[in-house]
């Protein structure tokens, strides 16, 4: 029988989880099958029980229940820990490890197929919820030369600078609200708030894009956001959404189960290929 995996959130029938890894299956010649689950609000541990009980070997976990993943497991990754979430689980018989695969994928995306250095770069994160704390640290791992945490809250963009400056070495942290990084030029500003997903303009104050500066938008499936949109007003030069990252989280989601990395660049471009069908459609 083949080993199962599945997603568990709260909505997931949007999630494109299911798709990727059943790519990455017939890509690497595993024997897995996976599944999407819709948890309650309230089931979300019950529901992973349920899901191991029944030989289940692992899962990834999305909104809202990242928190809980951490909580419920017996052990985790210091970049899970540091996130203070988790996206990942497996099963290692009674215990269960949790992961969080989502920073190394944006990294991923952003140096592998965006060629973007990192390394002395100026960069920017709209947002200061579980999204960006996930991508701080391996971030900072890059070694850039300012990393600027921006949120409409601005009290949660000061304690995110805070819980990570003992990561930041050679790096120059900032934190503050929109607005107080008018003018200041970066290399690439980093979309993590959830504005996308509601349609909501986001107020980007001028002067944030360097020339030739990356505006990346964690969201995915959406067409052209409001963020994109005012970063091409802004002078943004290159534009991204956060399919690729998507893919990259799953990737090494898959890794961490399988011990095989998939090649990503194809799934990528079935799984564009795949929204594009059904936004027409
Ligand atoms: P959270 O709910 O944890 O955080 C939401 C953040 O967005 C907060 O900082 C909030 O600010 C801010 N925000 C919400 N609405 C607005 C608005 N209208 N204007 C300004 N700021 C706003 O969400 P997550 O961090 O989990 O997710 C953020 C985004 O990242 C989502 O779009 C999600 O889909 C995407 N994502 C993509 C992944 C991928 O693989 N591509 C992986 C994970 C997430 P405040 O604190 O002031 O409320």
């Amino acid at each position: 029988m083949s080993d199962r995996y599945a997603v568990i959130g709260h909505p997931i029938a949007h999630s494109q989880s299911p798709f990727i890894h059943a790519a990455f299956a017939r890509q690497t010649g595993q024997d897995i099958c996976y599944e999407a689950i819709l948890a309650p609000l309230d089931g979300f541990a019950a529901a992973v029980h349920a899901f191991r009980q029944a030989g289940g070997k692992g899962m990834n976990v999305t909104l809202p229940f990242k928190l809980d993943a951490l909580a419920l497991a017996d052990s985790a990754s210091e970049r899970a820990r540091r996130a203070g979430a988790a996206n990942t689980l497996r099963f290692e018989g009674a215990q269960i490890f949790a992961d969080n695969t989502d920073g190394i994928g944006l990294v991923r995306d952003l140096r592998q197929r965006l060629a973007l250095p990192l390394t002395g770069q100026r960069i920017l994160i709209l947002g200061a919820g579980g999204a960006a704390r996930g991508v701080i640290e391996p971030l900072l791992a890059a070694r850039p030369a300012l990393l600027a945490i921006a949120n409409r809250s601005v009290e949660k963009a000061h304690a995110l600078r805070t819980a990570f400056a003992e990561l930041a070495e050679s790096t120059a942290l900032a934190s503050g609200g929109f607005a107080d990084f008018a003018g200041a030029a970066f290399d690439l500003v980093i979309n993590a708030t959830s504005a996308s997903l509601g349609g909501s303009e986001l107020a980007l104050p001028a002067g944030v894009f360097a020339e030739g500066a990356l505006a990346y938008d964690m969201a995915y499936g959406l067409g052209e956001t409001p963020f994109l949109k005012s970063a091409c007003a802004l002078g943004a030069a290159r534009f991204a959404d956060g399919l690729g990252m998507l893919v990259e989280q799953a990737a090494e989601s898959f890794y961490l189960w399988r011990g095989v990395r998939p090649t990503t660049a194809p799934v990528l471009a079935q799984l564009r290929e795949r929204l594009a069908q059904r936004e027409k459609a």
